[in-house]
């Protein structure tokens, strides 16, 4: 298998490369095959992408939100109508099941495109009056060029949830994706050029944490958007912070989903399989401490147990299979190592736990049972297919521990009791909470992290304050009045 990207980087509305910049490779998981290589960009290319990005944004922001949102809604279509091709690549970059990128990836980042498209024509700023008949208005205007940087699960998502808003607000963006997963965010930015944004509103430049350094500490760039782990994230938000910069900040989880002893047992077994297998296991908002009730702990191991057995493991491009491999050979050995971790500290192996033999990163789903808080798998993110199960006995005690952890990025409760359910809900420490259901991600809802897990929120009309500013005009409707 091979891949042939146009180019390695998009700017300025075309595709260009420096081969001067150091080659990386794309691999696919399912084979560790290398499937395309691109290069690094040096610093000639970071320039080339800020001084178009600059140029661009004042042009964009010159046209009514109105003719803003049509590209953006021009590009929605346009995603859509190419989804099977940016899926098939998005499989070849992540190792994804096609049966959930044809679903899930280009499709998620249409919606943020229709969305924040419709969003565009209707921002504005408010009339108001103030003392002796003097009044104020406000302009909410863009912040100027904003740069993304993505994580490398979900890559045309992450970036398309970055530019929609970015762009609805009239703000230009240079985005680079993670070394890794380098291949879709190209095909957002030629999907957008395709559209009619002007060249140069959206760049996309490769290379690793360097140039994402670059970036975020250059004077032309006024906003960094970063999706990526916690570590990253303290980095990426200091360096911003040195230049005064506003930030989204995206990271990690370790989020609970609270069983109780009466909740309809099916759905919660969905829940947790989908909130820890999906993507094998590599979404940041995953319940990865399942707290399951007494009454309930056995039969819900069981039963989540049981069904483990009807996925399907293997070839990412066959549309049957459920399980693709890990992204990378690095992130299965650091998965296998928390699972060797979970079975020294004591937990109960109920199914999985092996690598599986082969030239890809497979590794088998894998469920704990008797985990208990300080174990390291409770505590750390392991950003795999490992699913974790505590038992617990009253609610107070299920919500001290579902908080007792520096995330807060997601949390979740199954219950039919219908005042505990929005009880529970109202005491997790988390951005996005769940009742009786888990990890779905709408547009029209605010996304993002409460404690470590992030600051501001990405979607809805949320996103809007965190890509906008307020500008306030004082009108002086009297005489000005001086002491001297
Ligand atoms: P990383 O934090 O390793 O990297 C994220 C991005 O930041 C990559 O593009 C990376 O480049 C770049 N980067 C690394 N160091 C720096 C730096 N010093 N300055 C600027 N940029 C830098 O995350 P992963 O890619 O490993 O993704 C997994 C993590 O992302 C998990 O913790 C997960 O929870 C989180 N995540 C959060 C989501 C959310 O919405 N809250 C959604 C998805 C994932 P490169 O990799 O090329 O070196």
């Amino acid at each position: 298998m091979s891949y042939r990207p146009q180019a390695s980087h998009f700017i300025n509305g075309q595709y260009v490369d420096d081969t001067d910049g150091e080659p990386f490779d794309v691999i696919y998981p399912h084979t560790g095959e290398v499937i395309a290589t691109l290069h690094i960009a040096t610093a000639a290319i970071v320039d080339a992408a800020l001084d178009s990005a600059k140029a661009a944004q004042k042009e964009w922001t010159a046209l009514s939100g109105t003719e803003r949102g049509r590209v953006l809604r021009r590009a929605a279509d346009i995603m859509r109508a190419r989804n099977r091709e940016l899926s098939e690549i998005e499989t070849k970059d992540t190792g994804k099941p096609l049966s959930e990128t044809l679903i899930a990836d280009p499709a998620s980042g249409a919606d943020a495109l229709e969305y924040f498209g419709g969003l565009a024509g209707t921002l504005t700023g408010e009339h108001i009056p103030v003392a002796g008949g003097d009044f104020v208005y406000t302009r909410r205007e863009p912040l100027g060029v904003c740069v993304g940087i993505g994580a490398w699960n979900y890559p045309i998502q992450i970036a398309s949830w970055k530019a929609a808003p970015a762009l609805a607000c009239g703000n230009a963006m240079v985005f680079k994706p993670s070394e890794m997963t380098p291949l879709t965010a190209l095909k957002l930015a030629e999907i957008l050029h395709e559209a009619g944004a002007p060249a140069g509103l959206f760049n996309v430049v490769q290379g690793a944490g360097s140039v994402g350094h670059s970036l975020i500490t250059d004077p032309r760039v006024d906003k960094v958007s970063l999706t990526g782990s916690v570590p990253t994230g303290r980095k990426v938000y200091a360096a911003a912070a040195d230049g005064i910069r506003h930030v989204t900040m995206e990271l990690g989880g370790k989020s609970p989903i609270v069983v109780f002893d009466d909740a309809h047992l099916e759905n919660a077994v969905a829940a947790a399989i989908n909130g820890n297998f999906y993507s094998t296991g590599q979404i940041c908002s995953n319940g990865t401490r399942v707290f399951v009730q007494d009454a309930l702990y056995e039969k819900f191991i069981a039963r989540v147990a049981a069904r483990m057995d009807n996925a399907i493991i293997g070839d990412p491009m066959d549309e049957t299979t459920t399980i693709g491999p890990m992204v990378s050979a690095r992130q299965r050995d650091i998965v296998t190592n928390y699972i060797r971790i979970g079975q020294d500290e004591g937990a109960r192996l109920v199914k999985g736990g092996k690598m599986i033999d082969g030239d890809g990163f497979y590794i088998e789903p894998t469920l704990f049972a008797d985990v208990t808080d300080e174990m390291t798998i409770a505590r750390e993110e392991i950003f795999g297919p490992v699913m974790s199960v505590l038992r617990f006995s009253d609610e107070q005690e299920a919500i001290n521990r579902a908080n007792a952890t520096e995330f807060g990025l997601a949390a979740g409760v199954f219950t039919s009791d219908l005042t505990r359910a929005h009880r529970v809900a109202a005491a997790f420490e988390a951005g996005t909470c769940y009742i009786n259901t888990y990890n779905l991600t709408p547009v029209e809802a605010p996304f993002g992290g409460m404690k470590a897990s992030g600051v501001g929120r990405e979607n809805s009309k949320a996103a809007i304050e965190h890509y906008s500013q307020l500008k306030t005009v004082y009108v002086g409707m009297n005489d000005v009045e001086a002491p001297f």
